[in-house]
């Protein structure tokens, strides 16, 4: 298998499981911005220094998008939910609930050739634990599950979406999360 069969062949697979669109890009065409950690310190989602996946203790934002920016490409995939209205929190965390799905299936199939390495990241803070043990003042029980935010890495993920040729938004009474592997292949 050549390599753009070989990306065919993992968005094929993203989509099977679930994906609404998916798509490999070069990590050179995803634009980061160091600014994103202002945001992140705002603590809109609540999160910040409460998932050892979030800032602050996720790491310097500069050493995040050079290690970003040490992979080859990125397979970016995204999950649409649809809603009964913009208040239907369930609709959205079932919606989550599908995307998390995705992110573990997704994570299954990259240990060994030939992803030689891989950083998997999502959206929000990483849900691999019911509690995350930075709530408990515990190590990161599954440091090898943890899932940081594409934000975390400094990802303007509405551009990645448009470089993925995705939409960032799916329409009206839609949720959309994002998530992506970075591998070397
Ligand atoms: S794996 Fe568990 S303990 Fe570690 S960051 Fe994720 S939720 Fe927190």
């Amino acid at each position: 298998m050549d390599k753009k069969e070989f990306f065919a062949h993992l968005t094929d697979r993203m989509i099977s499981l679930g994906a609404y669109k998916a798509s490999v890009i070069p990590v050179a065409d995803v634009e980061t911005d160091e600014s994103f950690r202002r945001l992140c310190e705002q603590n809109v989602c609540g999160n910040y220094g409460k998932n050892w996946a979030c800032p602050p203790d996720a790491g310097e934002i500069t050493e995040l998008i050079a290690r970003l920016r040490s992979y080859e490409n990125i397979l970016v995939w995204q999950t649409v939910g649809t809603l009964e209205d913009s208040y239907d929190f369930e609709g959205m965390l079932e919606a989550g609930r599908r995307h998390a799905g995705t992110i573990n299936e997704a994570r299954a199939f990259c240990p060994g050739e030939p992803f030689s390495r891989y950083l998997c990241l999502g959206a929000g803070g990483c849900s691999a634990c019911d509690t995350c043990a930075k709530l408990t003042g515990e190590p990161c029980r599954r440091p090898d599950l943890m899932t940081p935010s594409l934000e975390t890495y400094g990802v303007n993920v509405s551009r990645l979406a448009q470089a993925a040729g995705m939409k960032y938004i799916n329409g009206q009474n839609t949720v959309t999360y994002f998530a992506a592997v970075l591998f070397d292949v």
